[in-house]
């Protein structure tokens, strides 16, 4: 399907995007995440023909569309401003884009209907965009960009303007729908609940590079670098310089730890790493042994309905965030034991 080969795209002569390849296969949502600033939109700008990379090319079923014009490349596109015409109704918005490829009355009216359906938008054919709530206008937009019955769709902050309850919903509703037309979509956004919702599979952008890609589930679970973790909003980090990288032990501020996963990182004794404890390795038990364990004063309980929050406090005002059956009283004193199969241990 698409695939982005090595693309290169300098801004004012500042390097904005550094070598990035990636693809979206049939039927796959792909989200692309990243910081505001880190090269998404440039990325599908040029992937849509809007602009020209300066290295690189983009294929699509294996041929390079590098210098095929935005109109033949037949990708549809939706944005956060979605520009629709005010005082047109519905279905001359969604038709806009046909009559301009200079399609016929009939099927033109045939397509306008087959794309307000796949919205639940049939009913609103006649009305004003204006009269339609943000949402309503929305789904226009999606069926403005669907009625050429486009071979890739590609989306940028498509809910960026709306709030978030409105948001949730629209994106399972996108969801299903993407899902339902097996049409691929590359899906643009910083905000990382909106692309762990919609993506089959993430690619997080950072200052013009892939720096991760995989499924949702994946990339929290192992997040390739501190920076990763840090964009996708993890806490309690602890540093360490690593001890011995084979049986994946780290020296800390709050003692010895050991940690399974490093096996898997290529490390040295000697390297400087951030270990991530995940809220739920938290052990209160008492544990024989030496390794992961540390002291610590509950500071703080915060009730999240399943479970407990602990705020514990450590040496050097260290604080990490735990997850737990029990609420603790407060001021209390902790011997703490960490799981090794709940830290990851990152650059
Ligand atoms: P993102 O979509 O990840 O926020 P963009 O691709 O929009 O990132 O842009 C990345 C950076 O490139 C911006 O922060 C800006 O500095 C620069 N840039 C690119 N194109 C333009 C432009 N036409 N005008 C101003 N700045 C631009």
């Amino acid at each position: 399907m698409l695939e982005v080969i090595d693309i290169h795209k300098d801004y004012e002569q500042t390097p904005l995007l550094k070598g990035v390849s990636m693809h979206v296969a049939q039927g796959e949502t792909v989200c692309l995440l990243g910081p505001s600033g880190s090269g998404k939109s440039t990325l599908l700008r040029i992937i849509a023909g809007l602009e020209p990379q300066k290295a690189g090319q983009v294929c699509w079923e294996g041929k390079d569309i590098s210098y095929v014009p935005v109109h033949k490349r037949c990708f549809g596109l939706m944005f956060q401003d979605y520009a629709l015409f005010p005082h047109r109704s519905v279905a001359e918005n969604v038709g806009f884009g046909l009559r301009m490829q200079g399609i016929g009355q009939e099927e033109l009216e045939q397509r306008v209907t087959e794309a307000l359906a796949q919205v639940d938008l049939a009913a609103f054919a006649q009305r004003r965009v204006t009269e339609l709530s943000g949402g309503e206008q929305q789904r226009v937009a999606l069926a403005r960009a669907l009625a050429p019955r486009p071979r890739l769709l590609m989306l940028d902050e498509p809910l960026g303007a709306l709030d978030r309850a409105l948001r949730t919903e629209l994106l399972q509703e996108l969801r299903r729908l993407l899902h339902a037309s097996q049409i691929p979509a590359l899906y643009v956004t910083h905000d990382q609940e909106e692309a762990f919702s919609i993506a089959d599979r993430l690619i997080l952008l950072h200052e013009g590079r892939v720096v991760q890609e995989g499924k949702p589930d994946d990339v929290y679970l192992h997040p390739a670098s501190s920076w990763v973790a840090h964009f996708l909003g993890m806490e309690n980090f602890l540093p360490g310089e690593v001890m011995d990288a084979a049986g994946g032990r780290v020296m800390t501020a709050l003692g010895e730890f050991v940690t399974t996963e490093a096996l898997c990182q290529p490390l040295a004794a000697g390297d400087l790493v951030q270990l991530l404890l995940r809220p739920g390795g938290l052990r209160l038990a008492p544990v024989d042994g030496e390794l992961n364990l540390f002291v610590g004063i509950v500071e703080d309980v915060l009730f999240q309905g399943a479970m407990y929050q602990i705020v514990v406090r450590c040496a050097g005002d260290r604080r990490f965030h735990f997850n737990v059956d029990q609420p603790l009283p407060l001021g209390k004193d902790l011997a703490l034991y960490f799981d090794p199969d709940s830290i990851s241990c990152l650059r």
